[in-house]
C-alpha cells in the first residue's frame, strides 16, 4: 500500500538566481527516495526524513499545484525532483509526477526535469507539448561505469539506460544533458570518468553538462556514506577524514586539472558547460495550452 502524507504547500520559490538549472520555483511530489544513492544529500538531518527508502507521496500535491499555480503572477521554470527523483520506481504506478505536468502543461509553466531514470521517456508527449514554452531533461551522471554506479547508486537505473533516453529526448528536440553532481573524491575524480561523461553525453545527442567537482557531506549524510565506504571501498573513510573534516564540502582530487580536462572535453565535443534556461524577458505571458 502507498503511504501518504499531506503537504501544505507545494511550490517553493528559489531564491535568484539559480545558478544550476534556471529555476523559479521547486517541487517534490514525493517524501523520500529508493534509488538510494550512498552519498543521497536529502540524509541530512535538517531535512528530517529519518529512512530515506520509506517513500511517502503526498496525496493533495496536485490540487495544490492547481491552485498555486493558478494564483502565480511571474511565470518561471518549475523544477522536479531536488529531493527525491520524481522517476522513482512508484511513478509508474501512482503517475504523480505525469498528472502534475499535464496540470503544468495546462498553465503554460517552464519545466525542468532531473532524473536518473528512464521511465521519464513515458513522458516525452507531455514534455514536447511543455516544451512550446520551454522543457529540458537532464540525467544525473555521476559515471558512465555501469558497474560503479551499481555500486554508489544501487537503486537507480543504469548510466547507460540514462544516456539511451537522453538520445530519445534529443531526438525529439527536447533540451536534453546531463548533471555531473556529485563526483565522488577518490572514486569518481579521475580525469577517464570526466572525460567519458562528456564523450557519452555528447554520443547521446546531450547538449550541456552542469558540473560540481566534488561532494557535500554533512551530519546523517556523511555518516551513512562512511558506513556505504567502509563496506563497498575499505580504506577510503580515512582519506576523507584527512581530507575533508567536518566540512560540509569535500572537493575532487586535482579540481583544477580536472575542470580543465572538463572544459577542454566540452570544447572538443560541443558540450556547453551551461544550460540553456529559460529566459523570461523573451517569453510569452502564461497562457492555457
Ligand atoms: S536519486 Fe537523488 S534523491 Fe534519490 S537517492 Fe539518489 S541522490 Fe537521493
Amino acid at each position: 500500500m502507498v503511504r501518504e502524507i499531506i503537504a501544505k504547500t507545494l511550490l517553493s520559490s528559489v531564491k535568484q538566481p539559480e545558478p544550476w538549472f534556471g529555476l523559479k520555483y521547486n517541487m517534490n511530489l514525493y517524501r523520500g527516495c529508493v534509488h538510494g544513492c550512498i552519498y543521497c544529500d536529502t540524509r541530512s538531518e535538517c531535512y528530517g526524513i529519518d529512512d530515506l527508502s520509506d517513500v511517502a507521496v503526498k496525496a493533495n500535491a496536485l490540487d495544490l499545484l492547481q491552485d498555486e499555480l493558478r494564483r502565480k503572477r511571474v511565470k518561471g521554470t518549475i523544477g522536479f525532483g531536488s529531493m527525491n527523483d520524481c522517476y522513482q520506481p512508484l511513478e509508474a504506478t501512482v503517475q504523480m509526477t505525469r498528472r502534475a505536468l499535464e496540470i503544468i502543461a495546462r498553465f503554460g509553466f517552464p519545466v525542468h526535469i532531473l532524473t536518473k531514470s528512464d521511465l521519464v521517456l513515458r513522458d516525452l508527449d507531455l514534455l514536447q507539448r511543455i516544451n512550446q514554452v520551454y522543457a529540458a531533461v537532464s540525467f544525473t551522471l555521476t559515471t558512465v561505469d555501469d558497474a560503479l554506479a551499481q555500486k554508489v547508486e544501487p537503486g537507480a537505473p543504469l548510466p547507460s539506460r540514462r544516456l539511451a533516453a537522453m538520445a530519445q529526448f534529443a531526438a525529439a528536440g527536447i533540451r536534453s544533458g546531463a548533471m555531473m553532481m556529485p563526483v565522488l573524491p577518490f572514486i569518481e575524480d579521475t580525469v577517464e570518468n570526466v572525460r567519458a561523461i562528456v564523450q557519452q553525453t555528447a554520443a547521446a545527442g546531450g547538449s550541456y553538462i552542469v558540473a560540481g567537482l566534488g561532494m557535500t557531506l554533512r551530519d546523517r549524510q556523511r555518516e551513512y556514506y562512511y558506513t556505504q565506504l567502509d563496506r563497498l571501498f575499505p580504506g577510503l573513510r580515512e582519506k576523507y577524514q584527512e581530507r575533508c573534516g567536518e566540512r560540509y564540502y569535500c572537493p575532487a582530487s586535482g579540481t583544477q586539472e580536472l575542470e580543465a580536462a572538463f572544459n577542454e572535453a566540452c570544447t572538443q565535443y560541443g558540450i556547453a558547460t551551461r544550460m540553456p534556461v529559460y529566459a523570461p524577458q523573451a517569453a510569452r505571458q502564461p497562457r492555457l495550452l
